[in-house]
């Protein structure tokens, strides 16, 4: 009665193990909702996979992964005065972006373990390179576990990357390894025989847990079917139903995150004018839904609810049960589910 996902779990670990063996140096991202299987299960797996490093995107999700991984736990998002839950643990790793940010916490805590983090063409953290010598200066008893770039995902960066060891070298910035995130096999080959000096250390998510969804089975249960005439209204916002038909009610809502759309960039204007072009449904302000009900997705009746979607299903296709279940397409990274199967 429940959103749930069944991972086969053979099929998915002989392609964690095919990515390991494959990537080295790899360091498990384990962080956020843990790619829709659990930050837990994931922290599990790393040490099945023989990892010796995860790396969280939080400070508070530091002690879960420090208990459940024995490993180093590296925290993505950069160490700043002013947090109030940052963890100190010999295990831990903290990202250092600003030079005040270095000076702070080697007067606080000397001997922490820091990876300097570069600012990418991500522009999102960390230390212009023309700063770099400003940093150096301020790490004191600091313990420089390596520096660690953040690319974007379009495009190539591969030259960034390279831009980045070089100074690193001409620095007196002793780290001799590089974290990075989001370059190509091809591209960490190419930076490992310009650079054998370095350690290349990249970190996946993914790529890592999400790469084979072959053997993951996402499925709603059937709670309720009603049959609706035209012109019947529904729901919440007393919506006037397009055709004959029944509603289907299932489990899954805003809660598990279905049916919430991340925003979009340009577009607007012309995905709305293909919506009228195409007419029906999407045109009558209808949205398409993730669940497929006999063979085909159906559009929502009315929007999602927090822990139930109403799905329209039209005269001529076969009504399903109340309790049987139909598959679901979901975003992974931010799904919730009621309950995970290793199978
Ligand atoms: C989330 C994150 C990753 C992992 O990204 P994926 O696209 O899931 O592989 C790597 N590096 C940083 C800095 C991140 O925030």
């Amino acid at each position: 009665m429940a959103l749930s996902l069944t991972v086969d779990t053979d099929r998915w670990r002989a392609h964690l193990d095919t990515v390991v063996a494959a990537t080295p140096g790899l360091v498990g991202v384990v962080k956020g909702n843990g790619y829709g299987l659990g930050r837990d299960t994931l922290a599990a797996e790393a040490g099945r996979l023989g990892l010796d490093q995860i790396a969280v995107g939080t400070y508070a999700e530091v002690p879960d992964a420090l208990a459940g991984f024995d490993g180093d736990v590296m925290v993505l998002s950069p160490w700043r005065p002013f947090l109030t839950d940052a963890v100190d643990d010999p295990r831990v790793i903290h990202t250092v972006g600003r030079v005040e940010d270095v000076a702070a916490l080697a007067a606080d805590r000397p001997g922490s373990r820091v990876v300097v983090e570069g600012e990418s063409s991500m522009a999102r953290h960390g230390i212009d390179r023309h700063h770099l010598t400003d940093l150096v200066d301020a790490l004191g008893d600091l313990v420089v576990d390596g520096v660690a770039l953040h690319l974007p995902l379009t495009g190539g960066h591969l030259g960034e990357a390279l831009g980045w060891a070089a100074a690193v070298q001409t620095s007196r910035l002793e780290a001799e390894t590089l974290y990075v995130s989001h370059l190509s096999g091809e591209e960490l080959a190419t930076f490992r025989q310009r650079r054998p000096e370095m350690r290349v250390r990249p970190r996946v998510g993914t790529g890592l847990w999400l790469g084979d969804l072959g053997g993951f089975d996402v499925r709603s249960t059937v709670l309720d079917v009603h049959p609706v005439r035209r012109g019947q209204r529904i729901g919440y916002r007393q919506r006037p139903m397009p055709r004959h038909g029944h509603l289907v009610i299932v489990s899954g809502g805003t809660s598990h995150g279905i049916g919430l759309v991340a925003p979009r960039g340009a577009g607007g204007a012309v995905a709305r004018g293909k919506a009228l072009a195409k007419g029906g449904l999407e045109a009558a302000g209808f949205a398409l839904s993730p669940f497929t009900i006999t063979g085909r997705q159906r559009w929502y009746a009315e929007p999602p609810h927090m822990q139930a979607s109403m799905v329209f299903l039209p005269d001529g296709a076969e009504v399903p049960a109340v309790g049987d279940t139909v598959p679901v397409a979901v975003r992974y990274t931010t799904t919730t589910f009621d309950h995970l199967t290793l199978s």
